[in-house]
């Protein structure tokens, strides 16, 4: 178990990377670093204060005057620096998503990869917008909308920030951005990275802080025109709330509850594979994991029977092992949280087919949970209603195509969906009927081109290709 029992020297940050260099922290809290697997402190980091914030705006303030005037071609060339710079680190920006997070090798590869590709995605999707369009006496430019506040979660660090960066950049904006402080060390390995991409001054500025500093910092500063969050719902609406004062362009990636709909045609083999895949990816931290599965009544013992089958696939345990689907919880209070929705779940009478209460046998040092797969689950109890964030599955038994959708549109989520079945016009109308920014049919699947975002609570706005760089942009119209 490498990731749990090695000691590796501690990592200590103390700066800030402010106007094209790393500079020390005026801030002078100091944060440690816990891993996950074990609980042991690996590095610590010096927290930004509201000064370092404010540098950091005034730097990007100051980029903004030129890049702002920026040509489509020189802000391709930088995306393609970018792209270099970040895919000479990928190892050592998996690595770190491993140790520091928990994530699972096997998916954390995945997520630095679909990081590092949004920038030859926003490089595609830049030659595709109509950045200048005209008719009769009227000339319509699509213009960057000023210095960009990023503030993101910490369940897939290098991803968020580099499709924050990589739209921001080719809409001609400058940023700022404020990763979360639980993925300071992953976030220092992808600035080192990025560092050597020669960016403009002050282009690309990152402080690492709380979001009750930083980030409202961010949210209140009149010289940040817009805020690209990726968190909670809770955050998310403070966000919205506070930044009205000063009338700030949000998008919001919020949380989800997202329904896997397996049709009564479904072939199990593939199906149910699929729907765990989906359930428990990135040990269950997922905005997108298909939490809630609806099964039709008719086939529900069969689909109990696979899914204790298909579980003994799920192993939970070191993340750096390649055979190993499930690691631990970020951190003890997300370990707490994820067991009090198992514990409510058994309270208001959900059965537990697979896991439950308690860390696995041989993993109580970190922060590890059961895989758990309720059954039994009504649509109205607190398990099927809150995102857990954490690998919880509810089983929800229904008895017509109609009472699926029905179900699946009742959440106040609507981030992501799923349909698995055989028959694939059906499976389309049933996912034509869902109530969500995404609807993947027979199992996960991604495209960099194809918008990212809510309905409902699950948020605001879009993210991806061209949809997430029109997020950073303002028409503006010249009349003759
Ligand atoms: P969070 O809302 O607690 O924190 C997100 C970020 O906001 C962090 O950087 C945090 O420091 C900052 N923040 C906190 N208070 C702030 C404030 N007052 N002003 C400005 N910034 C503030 O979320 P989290 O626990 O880091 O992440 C988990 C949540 O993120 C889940 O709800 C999950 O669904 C959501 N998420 C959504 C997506 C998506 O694409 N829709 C992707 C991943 C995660």
């Amino acid at each position: 178990m490498k990731a749990i029992t090695e000691r590796e020297a501690i990592k200590v940050i103390t700066t800030h990377y402010i106007d094209g260099a790393f500079v020390e922290s005026h801030g002078r809290e100091v944060m440690n670093i816990i891993r996950p697997t074990d609980g042991q402190v690996i590095g610590s980091v010096t927290l930004a204060d509201e000064e370092d914030t404010r540098r950091a705006i005034a730097a990007a303030k100051r980029a903004f005057a030129t890049y702002g005037r920026s040509t489509t071609d020189e802000r391709a060339q930088i995306l393609r620096r970018l792209h270099a710079a970040a895919s000479a680190r990928r190892d050592d920006l998996t690595a770190a998503m491993v140790d520091e997070y928990g994530g699972v090798i096997q998916f954390a590869g995945l997520i630095v990869d679909s990081g590092i590709s949004a920038f030859q995605a926003a490089e595609k999707a830049l030659q595709e917008i109509p950045w200048r369009r005209s008719w009769d006496k009227t000339t319509v430019t699509l213009e960057p909308v000023g210095v960009a506040g990023l503030i993101t979660a910490w369940n897939a660090n290098a991803l968020f920030l580099c499709l924050k960066i990589a739209s921001a950049v080719a809409a001609g904006c400058t940023v700022v951005i404020k990763p979360s402080e639980l993925s300071s060390i992953q976030t220092q390995v992808l600035v080192e990275a990025l560092h050597e991409a020669k960016l403009p001054k002050g282009l690309l500025n990152v402080v690492t802080g709380l979001g009750n500093v930083v980030g409202a910092e961010l949210v209140r500063n009149p010289d940040v025109a817009k805020i690209s969050f990726t968190g909670s719902v809770a955050v998310g609406e403070q966000i919205m709330r506070d930044g009205a004062a000063t009338m700030k362009r949000m998008t919001l990636e919020l949380g989800g509850k997202s329904p896997t709909v397996l049709l009564d045609d479904a072939a199990l083999d593939k199906a149910i594979p699929a729907a765990l895949t989906m359930a428990f990816m990135n040990s269950g931290q997922a905005c997108a994991a298909g939490t809630r599965l609806l099964v039709p009544m008719s086939r529900l013992d069969e689909v109990k029977r696979a899914i204790l089958d298909t579980m003994r696939a799920f192993t939970v345990g070191d993340p750096a092992d390649p055979n190993i689907a499930v690691g631990p919880m970020v951190s003890q209070k997300q370990y707490e949280r994820v067991e009090s929705y198992i514990r409510k779940g058994i309270e208001e009478g959900a059965e537990v087919l697979v896991g439950g209460e308690g860390r696995p046998e041989g993993l109580e040092a970190g922060y590890f949970v059961k895989p758990t797969v309720f059954v039994s689950v009504k649509n109205d109890m607190t398990i099927a209603r809150e995102e857990i964030f954490g690998p919880v599955l509810s089983v929800i038994a229904y008895d017509s195509e109609d009472e699926a959708i029905r179900i699946a549109n009742d959440s106040k989520y609507g981030l992501h969906a799923a349909v698995l079945g055989t028959d694939i016009q059906r499976a389309r109308r049933v996912a034509s009927q869902l109530r969500a920014g995404r609807v993947v049919i027979n199992g996960m699947t991604d495209d960099p081109q194809a918008p990212w975002g809510g309905f409902k609570y699950s948020g605001v706005g879009r993210e991806y290709g061209r949809y997430g760089i029109e997020a950073f942009l303002e028409p503006k119209a010249v009349l003759e």
